[in-house]
Order: structure tokens, then sequence, then C-alpha cells
């Protein structure tokens, strides 16, 4: 199923994202937490895509995984440093696995590797128009609430997200963040620039400190000291600072949903247990999260 579809049903809904492993002899544990969590039914779930295409054979067998589970499947695509040709390439086999759903994404080079004038793809939104040119999928994008870190100011950053929906993006997920007001104050700015595709709230339980570091280096996301305090309290109790985070998130979503944000997507981080306890947190307030 598309997932404008599934937005556009105007109830809230719950997304999980999982992660490919970086090697074959990691498939199997990896194979084992995402059908794990297929069993959790969610509304849809993501499947990330390693730096590069590094993992792209991964991405694309966890995908169509998901989806003879009949769960909907996000496959996650980058295309620094791709020709149009690996790219047109790579959507025939993700149709052929059954996929309808694409993140579409520019990426981060992985270490080492240099940028060059000359590649083809510079930005998402040139890669939503050949996705959208090439086949028939429903195309999102990612948008940043602190804006984008290579961004000179948030203003910019959200004229060039404007690109990416221009371009064919049917819905933007966001990048983590853990103060509700700075989502609030960016979602307004979005819809005044005339952004008006669902925005789905990407929310992270970070279940231990050294998460934490780095996401604050790679995202640059503002921890609020209520976050801070927890992690200082229970950093060397790691089963406390797992509830704490799973409290922390659940009360992050309830105040979105109060708010009238109706899709939240959840940094699983391949944790079923932390998805599970989440929806059931939320088992009365989420359809999909209500079990039988
Ligand atoms: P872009 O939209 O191209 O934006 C990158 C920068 O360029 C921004 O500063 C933007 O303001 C600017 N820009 C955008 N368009 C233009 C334009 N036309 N002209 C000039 N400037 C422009 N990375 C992975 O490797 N694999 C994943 O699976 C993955 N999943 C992600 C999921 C989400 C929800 C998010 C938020 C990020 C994800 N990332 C992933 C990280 C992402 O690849 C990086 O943040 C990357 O640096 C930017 O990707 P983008 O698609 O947002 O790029």
């Amino acid at each position: 199923m598309k997932i404008s579809e599934i937005l556009n049903k105007n109830v809230p809904t719950l997304s999980l994202e999982v992660f490919p492993p970086k090697t074959d002899d990691k498939y199997e544990s990896v194979e084992k937490s995402v059908n794990e969590i297929v069993e959790l039914n969610p509304d849809f779930m993501s499947v990330t895509y390693g730096a590069a295409g590094s993992t792209r054979k991964y991405t694309t067998a966890i995908a169509s995984n998901i989806e003879k589970h009949s769960v909907t499947a996000l496959a996650h695509l980058t295309c620094v440093n791709a020709s149009e040709e690996t790219i047109r390439k790579q959507l025939g086999e993700l149709k052929e696995a059954g996929i309808d759903n694409i993140l579409a994404l520019r990426g981060d080079l992985p270490e080492g590797v240099e940028s060059t004038d000359d590649w083809v793809f510079k930005h998402a939104n040139e890669l939503t128009e050949v996705i959208k040119k090439y086949g028939d999928f429903c195309v999102g994008g990612a948008c940043y609430p602190e804006k984008h870190p290579e961004a000179e100011h948030i203003k910019t950053d959200i004229l060039n997200t404007k690109r990416k929906v221009d371009a064919g993006c049917e819905f933007l997920t966001t990048q983590m963040f853990f103060d509700n007001n700075i989502f609030y104050n960016y979602l307004y700015r979005l819809r005044e620039a005339g952004v008006t595709v669902p925005v789905i709230a990407g929310i992270m339980p970070v279940t231990n400190a050294k998460q934490m570091e780095r996401i604050i280096k790679l995202s640059q996301a503002f921890i609020p000291r209520r976050y801070v305090a927890l992690l200082d309290r229970f950093s060397d109790e790691p089963a406390a600072l797992k509830q704490a985070a799973i409290a922390y998130a659940t009360d992050q979503i309830l105040d979105l949903l109060a708010n009238g944000i109706d899709h939240i997507h959840i940094y699983t981080m391949n944790k079923p247990d932390v998805a599970a306890k989440i929806q059931e947190n939320l088992s009365e307030i989420i359809p999909s999260c209500k079990k039988a």
C-alpha cells in the first residue's frame, strides 16, 4: 500500500524504523529483530540505507520481507555518488521486490570518500524527480526541525525542503527532536512556506548514554535539561535508563497527539522490546497500537 493512502486516512499512525546489518554475518540477528517488530503490526516500517549504498542489498531484502508479512515497507534510498542508470536499476529491483514506497535522500558520504563536483545528484529533490520519472512509487523526504547541519539558516533549509515536495515528495519525516516546541515552531514555518504535505514527527527513545553522544554529534539536536538529567541520573543503570527513555518518548508523543500531530515515527534502532512498550503505552490512543 502507498504510505500517502495510510497518512490520508485521518487516523493517528505510528511507524517503526529498522536498519540493515553492515555485514553478512549479522544478517540473521537483524532479521530476527525485524521479524519481531513486524509482529507488532505497525502502520508501516521503514528500512534505512547504509552510507552511499553500502547496505543496499539488505535494505531491499528486509523491506521485501516486511511486505511479505503484510506490513507496508518504506525503503530508504540515497543518491550521493550514484549515476541515473544505477538509480534506475535500483528502482527496478525495488519494484520487483514488491516495494511501493521510497524515502528519497541525498545521504552522507562514508568517511574518507571525497565529494566531487560532477555528481549527477547533488540533492534529494533531484533524486525525487528521477524516482517519479521511472516508477509508480510513493516518495517521501527528510526534513530537519533544527535545520540540516550544512544549511546556513533554517529559512533556506525550509525553501530547499519545499523543492523536494515540489519535485514529488508526498510526505516528510523529521529528524529526531527532543523538544516538541522546536517541532511546533518548525511546522508553522513549513506551512507558512507553502509545504502542505503530511509531516511525520520522528521520535527517538535514547536508551543509552553513548547513543546520545552520537546523536548530538550527528544531528546537533537540542537536548532539554530534563532529558540531560535523566541521562545523568540513570547512565549507570541500563534498565532504568531504558524505562526512562520509553517514558520520555511516550510523553513527547502524547503531547504531539494532543496538539493535533497525527503521524509519529519511532527510531526503533532494531529494538522490538522498546517498540512494543511504546505501542502498549498508546494502545487506546493510536489504533495500530491496540492488540487483540
Ligand atoms: P538534501 O535534501 O539534499 O539536503 C541536504 C542539504 O542541502 C541541506 O542543507 C539542504 O538545505 C540543502 N539543499 C537541499 N536541496 C538543495 C538544492 N536543490 N539546492 C541547494 N541546496 C539544497 N542517511 C543515510 O545514509 N541512510 C538513510 O537511510 C537515512 N535515513 C534518514 C531518514 C531521515 C528521516 C532523516 C532525517 C535523515 C536520514 N539520513 C539517512 C541522513 C541524510 O542522508 C543526511 O541528513 C544527509 O546529509 C541529507 O540528506 P537529505 O536527503 O535531507 O538531503
